[in-house]
């Protein structure tokens, strides 16, 4: 009878491991150690990216990012973030991971290779954003005839008021 039992006892598990994996994978969770879980945010002051992976696992030697979208398909704007996400965790952990993770809202898995291309293309566009951005924080000349800047109410806060 006892071997009855653990025979039992051995498929339930097995059962229940099978029935573990395949939720997780209804659910997009691919294989690997859930090392974060959107608790884990990254920076780097020599490359002046940040970023909050919504899940890091462990594959090997490995930190792979993951980021979990309702979209259908990948853009390109998912793939420079992840791109992001791969500079931020090498530049962490001293480890290249050599791809990162979609999972789209149909629990899809696409990988995103961590390309050299990629790398160059996620750099050029941060420092696009901080050109852009250090212009909109630049003032626009202008210049006023001093009757005008004499009577505008904005006076007090102009520094460009003429007269
Ligand atoms: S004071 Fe400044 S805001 Fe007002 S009219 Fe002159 S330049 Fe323009």
């Amino acid at each position: 009878m006892i071997p009855y039992l653990v025979l039992a006892a051995a498929l339930l598990g097995l059962g229940l491991i099978l029935l573990a994996y395949l939720g997780r994978s209804a659910r997009g969770l691919g294989s690997g150690e859930t090392v974060a879980l959107d608790d884990v945010s990254l920076f780097s002051s020599r490359l002046k990216l940040a970023g909050r992976p919504d899940r890091i696992i462990r594959q090997g030697d490995v930190l792979i990012p993951e980021e979990w979208k309702s979209a259908k398909r990948v853009t390109r704007g998912h793939e420079l973030q992840l791109g992001v996400y791969c500079l931020l965790i090498e530049e962490k952990y001293g480890v290249r991971p050599p791809f990162g993770m979609v999972v789209l809202g149909n629990g899809s898995r696409v990988e995103v290779k961590n390309t050299d291309a990629l790398r160059a293309e996620v750099l050029e566009t941060a420092e696009k954003i901080r050109r852009h951005r250090a212009r909109l924080e630049a003032e626009i000349p202008v210049r006023q005839p001093a009757e005008k800047c004499r009577r505008c109410g904005q006076r007090g806060n102009c520094r460009q008021a003429a007269g």
